[in-house]
C-alpha cells in the first residue's frame, strides 16, 4: 500500500533499523522503544489489522511468531523473559494500520501489558 509506512520500510523506500528478514517477514527496530528490546515483526504483504487475517494466512502467522521467537534468541531475551504483543484498532492502541508483533524485553516487563 503506497501510503503505510511499514509497506514503505519493506519496499525500503523508508530507512528502518532491521534485524531480520526473509521472503514474507521483516522485522526492524521500534523507532520509539519502550524496553532495552523493542523489535517489530511485520508480513512484507500489507494485512491492516489482526481483524483481516485471512483462512490462508495461518502458516504466515505461525512464521511471524517463529522470527519473534529468533529474535528473543538472538539478542539474548529468550530466557529472561521477552512479550510479544499486537495491538489492534484504536482502543487496543493500534497506531499503524500494518499489522506488527511487537517483541519487548531485557527489562523486567510490569503489569499483563507491560
Ligand atoms: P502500534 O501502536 O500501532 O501498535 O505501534 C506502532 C509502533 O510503530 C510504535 O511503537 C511506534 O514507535 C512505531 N513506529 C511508528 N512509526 C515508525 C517508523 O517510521 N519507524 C519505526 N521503526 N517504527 C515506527
Ligand atoms: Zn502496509
Amino acid at each position: 500500500m503506497s501510503d503505510c509506512i511499514f509497506c514503505k520500510i519493506a519496499e525500503k523506500k523508508m530507512p528502518a533499523k532491521i534485524v531480520y528478514e526473509d521472503g514474507q517477514a521483516l522485522a526492524f527496530e521500534d523507532v520509539n522503544p519502550q524496553a532495552p528490546v523493542h523489535i517489530l515483526v511485520i508480513s512484507k504483504r500489507h494485512i491492516p489489522t489482526i481483524l483481516d487475517i485471512g483462512d490462508g494466512d495461518a502458516a504466515l502467522m505461525g512464521h511471524l511468531l517463529g522470527v519473534c521467537k529468533k529474535i528473543a534468541m538472538d539478542k539474548g531475551i529468550a530466557e529472561s523473559g521477552f512479550r510479544v504483543v499486537s495491538n489492534c484498532n484504536p482502543e487496543g492502541g493500534q497506531v499503524v494500520y500494518h499489522l506488527h508483533l511487537h517483541v519487548l524485553g531485557g527489562r523486567k516487563l510490569h503489569g499483563p501489558l507491560g
